[in-house]
């Protein structure tokens, strides 16, 4: 069969000019199968790839060819190539969970003796490595501060510091830091910037764009969208991306699976569609909830009363993403009657899927110190998902007439 040669797209400026975002999101890591001619890639359920005729000068340690699933694999690739093109970035790794990612990060490029700048609002197994494991058992030092405020990052910063690490939206509160004053400061002082990108997914931002050395991702939450499969990927310059595979995948065998690699990618086709309408429905549904008498706060980029609403508009060219936090006025039971009285959408942990998940995060967290005073009381992180906005408006207000 004679195939029509040089139709896979590597890295989108194979047409001419740069392609978009939606053709890259589609035909990025995709091809042709040259064993079958299918026009999608296969899922390749296998450990081992063949050897050369002579394996002894191999370095099986090595990243740079298929020799071993944990070394690199067909599906992790073409995952690799679509997400570097997506964020704008020169290389990719992808590994078994956002988690695995931020953890390949830390312990790849830390040492003993490092000092770290963390935003204080972050996803809780950063807070966790970065301020009680890495400080614990390692010798970094770490200094958590408001990075909303560009003012605080900068004096935090010490000669010994090596990354300064933040999240914009962040988890839980949906705080917004300044990636480009932030990169700028890290720079100056010698270190790196690393920027978890979960909240936004790169069609809303895009950390590299702006400065950012490292872009970090939960891949179980837009990229993929579809609540199935788990995974994570940090993309960068080569030269630190290298490193961080050795040691993240090889060594540390924080591997994805071929077949979650697989659903992630074909999640990732139709990542544009879908965060247009997460956009726009949680930006009607904060409005929407911003107005009942009942709700005590809505922390929201997209809403006027956001202290960084004009930050949020600046650096998230697209929309505001599809995650808010709110509280309501009652009592902690009031939050759980609320909950239980919902229809469409679920309670359950996780963010950016198909449907729309609420999880109450109660008075107890140790970190509520940390959070603006709003938040002491307990609050609810809301992730909208693809309904029609007016079911989900329907669902929130019959819920809440419910729980008064
Ligand atoms: C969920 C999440 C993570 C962790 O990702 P997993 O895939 O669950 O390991 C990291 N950062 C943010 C912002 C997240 O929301």
């Amino acid at each position: 069969m004679n195939y029509i040669e040089g139709k896979k797209i590597e890295n989108g400026e194979e047409s001419g000019g740069k392609l978009g975002f939606l053709t890259r999101s589609v035909h990025v890591g995709n091809g042709i199968d040259t064993e079958t001619g299918a026009i999608r890639r296969p899922i390749t359920m296998a450990n081992s790839y063949a050897l050369p005729y002579d394996p002894s000068d191999l370095n099986w340690s090595s990243a740079s060819g298929n020799i071993y699933t944990r070394n690199g694999g067909a599906n992790q690739g073409y995952l690799q190539e679509k997400l570097a093109s997506l964020e704008e970035g020169e290389d990719c790794v992808v590994l078994a969970s956002g988690v695995a990612a931020l953890s390949g990060v830390f312990f790849a490029l830390l040492e003993s003796g490092n000092h770290i700048v963390v935003s204080d609002s972050t996803y809780i197994a950063a807070y966790r490595l970065l301020n009680e494991l890495l400080p614990r058992k390692y010798g970094v030092r770490s200094t958590l501060v408001d990075s909303s405020d560009v003012d605080a990052v900068r004096s935090a910063v010490t000669p010994e510091t090596k990354l300064i690490h933040i999240e914009t939206p962040s988890n839980p509160t949906i705080k917004i830091s300044d990636i480009a004053a932030i990169a700028a400061i890290a720079h100056e002082a010698g270190a790196l910037l690393s920027v978890d990108n979960t909240f936004a997914s790169p069609y809303n931002q895009r950390p590299l764009a702006l400065g950012a050395d490292l872009c970090v991702e939960s891949l179980t939450k837009y990229i993929n969208g579809h609540g199935d499969a788990m995974g994570g990927a940090v993309i960068g310059r080569k030269e630190l991306i290298d490193i961080i595979r050795a040691e993240a995948m090889v060594n540390l065998g924080g591997a994805i699976s071929p077949f979650n690699a697989w659903l992630i990618m074909r999640g990732a086709v139709t990542l544009p569609l879908r965060v247009e309408q997460h956009n726009r429905s949680a930006q009607f549904i904060a409005e929407f909830l911003e107005a009942e008498d009942c709700v005590r706060f809505v922390s929201y980029p997209g809403l006027e009363s956001h202290a960084k609403h004009d930050l949020a508009k600046s650096q998230m060219t697209k929309g505001f993403g599809g995650v808010m936090a709110f509280g309501l006025r009652g009592d902690h039971e009031a939050h759980n009657r609320f909950v239980s009285h919902l229809n469409v959408i679920t309670s359950a942990v996780s963010l950016g899927h198909d449907e729309s998940l609420i999880v109450f995060l109660g008075e107890n967290d140790e970190r509520q110190c940390l959070y603006p005073d709003e938040f002491h009381d307990g609050f609810f992180r809301l992730s909208i998902g693809l309904e029609d906005t007016e079911d989900i408006i329907m669902d929130i207000r019959q819920a809440l007439r419910k729980a008064e």
